[in-house]
C-alpha cells in the first residue's frame, strides 16, 4: 500500500499516459508549455462558477456574464495562455463568447441552485492525499445529489475513470452530508444518484449511473498500484508516436536521447529495459541535468524576449514567477585615463578603492560638476542588461 502521497485525478492520469513523463512534471518540477485548451476550459470554468455563484437564481445578466469573460480572457497575454498569435487568441475569445450565450440561453431558467461549485476537498484514505475539485454538485432532494464535470473539449464518449475517483472520494467525505443537512436538515445520508459529463461546445450531457461497489473496488486498487509504483520511484518511460510527438520532454526524455532512440524505436523496449548500472545511471542523469539546464537557458531567453517586448518586469505561471529587471552598468574605454582624472579631479579619496563598481557610484553620486562629468562621460560607455529571475510562488 502506498502512504503519504499527495495525488489527484490528473496526476494518476499522468502517470496512466507515461510514468517517465509523470516524473518530468511532477518528481523533476519541470513546467510544460502553456496550453491553449487548459486556458481555454480554465476561462470557461471561471465563467460558469460566476453564474452559479452570483446570487443564482437567476443568473446575472448576460452581459456581465460576458464582461466577467473578457475581463478573465484579457487578464493574460496570447503567449501566456498558449496561443499561437492574437488571431488564434480571438478565435478562441469568440467561441468562448458563443458557448457562454448558448449555456445561458438554455439554463437562464432553470431554478435549483447548486450545492456547490468547484468543490475542492482533500480526502486522506489508505496513505493517500487526494485532491479534488468537482465543478458542479446540484441537490436532488432526499439527500442525493448529482455530480457534474464539464468538458470543454470534443464531445467524445469518455472513459468514468474520473467520476469513479469522485464516487470514491465523495463517500468518504463526512463533510458532503453536513453540506446537504445545510440546505435540507432532514437529510439522513448523502448518495450519489447520478454523474455527468457537461460538453459545454455542444451543450451534450453523457449520464453515468453511480458505479457498484465491484467496480469502485477495482478501480480503487488500480489507483493504489499506481501510488505505490510512484512510491517505488517507477518511472519506465512508456513511449507512444503521437504521446512523444507532443510532449514536451521529448528533449530531454531517455528514450529520444540518441543512444537509446533506436533501442526504443525498434521494439518499445526501453519500458522493459533491464536496470542500468550505477555509473550508467549516473551518466544518464549528468546528461538529463545537462539538457534541462540548456532547455532552461533557452526557455529563459524566451521568456525575457517576450517580456521586454511587452514592458513587463512580473508575470506569473502556475507555481513560479518571473521577475526582468534592467540592470544599468558603465564600461571604461581607458582605464589609465579613468584613473588619471581621478586624481586630476582628487577624487581618489572618495572611492577608497577605484574599481568599476566604485567608480559607478561616485558618477551616479551628483557629486561630480558638470565639467567633471563630462569628463569623464567621454571616457564611459552606458550599458544595459535584462535579468531575468524564477521563484516559486507561495502556495
Ligand atoms: S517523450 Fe514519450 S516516452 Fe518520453 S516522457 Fe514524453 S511521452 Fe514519455
Amino acid at each position: 500500500m502506498a502512504g503519504g502521497l499527495n495525488f489527484s485525478y490528473s496526476k494518476l492520469g499522468l502517470y496512466k499516459e507515461c510514468p517517465q513523463k509523470y516524473k518530468f512534471r511532477y518528481i523533476l518540477k519541470f513546467p510544460e508549455k502553456p496550453k491553449y485548451y487548459f486556458a481555454f476550459g480554465s476561462a470557461l470554468h471561471k465563467v460558469m462558477e460566476f453564474m452559479y455563484s452570483a446570487g443564482y437564481p437567476p443568473f446575472p445578466e448576460l452581459e456581465d456574464v460576458l464582461k466577467f469573460f473578457k475581463a478573465e480572457w484579457d487578464s493574460t497575454s496570447f503567449e501566456y495562455k498558449g496561443y499561437a498569435d492574437a488571431a488564434k487568441e480571438k478565435d478562441g475569445f469568440l467561441e468562448g463568447a458563443r458557448i457562454i450565450k448558448a449555456f445561458y440561453e438554455k439554463h437562464k431558467n432553470d431554478n435549483n441552485p447548486p450545492l456547490s461549485t468547484e468543490y475542492k476537498s482533500t480526502v486522506n484514505i489508505d496513505g493517500l492525499s487526494v485532491i479534488s475539485i468537482v465543478d458542479r454538485i446540484d441537490y436532488l432532494g432526499g439527500g442525493r445529489v448529482s455530480i457534474l464535470d464539464y468538458k470543454t473539449g470534443k464531445t467524445v464518449a469518455r472513459e468514468p475513470d474520473q467520476l469513479l475517483m469522485y464516487q470514491k472520494l465523495m463517500d468518504n467525505n463526512p463533510r458532503l452530508l453536513e453540506m446537504i443537512r445545510r440546505r435540507d436538515p432532514a437529510a439522513k445520508e448523502a448518495k450519489i444518484s447520478n454523474m455527468l459529463f457537461y460538453y459545454l461546445p455542444t451543450l451534450e450531457e453523457q449520464y453515468l449511473q453511480p458505479a457498484p461497489k465491484e467496480r469502485i473496488d477495482d478501480f480503487w486498487a488500480g489507483v493504489l498500484k499506481v501510488a505505490a509504483d510512484i512510491m517505488a520511484a517507477k518511472f519506465n518511460p512508456d513511449p507512444g508516436e503521437s504521446k512523444c510527438r507532443f510532449c514536451d520532454y521529448r528533449a530531454l526524455c531517455p528514450v529520444w536521447a540518441p543512444s537509446a532512440k533506436d533501442e526504443a524505436l525498434a521494439d518499445g523496449a526501453a519500458r522493459n529495459a533491464a536496470p542500468a548500472g550505477p555509473m550508467e545511471e549516473l551518466s544518464a542523469k549528468i546528461d538529463a541535468c545537462g539538457a534541462a539546464l540548456a532547455a532552461a537557458d533557452k526557455l529563459k531567453q524566451e521568456i525575457t524576449a517576450i517580456m521586454a517586448k511587452n514592458n513587463f518586469t512580473r508575470h506569473f505561471g502556475k507555481n513560479y514567477a518571473a521577475e526582468l529587471e534592467t540592470i544599468n552598468t558603465l564600461d571604461f574605454k581607458d582605464s589609465q585615463k579613468t584613473l588619471e582624472l581621478l586624481k586630476e579631479f582628487n577624487l581618489l579619496p572618495k572611492v577608497c578603492v577605484p574599481t568599476i563598481n566604485s567608480i559607478q557610484k561616485l558618477l551616479e553620486s551628483g557629486v561630480l560638476d558638470p565639467r567633471q562629468k563630462q569628463a569623464f562621460d567621454a571616457l564611459t560607455r552606458k550599458q544595459s542588461e535584462k535579468r531575468l529571475k524564477i521563484n516559486k510562488t507561495e502556495d
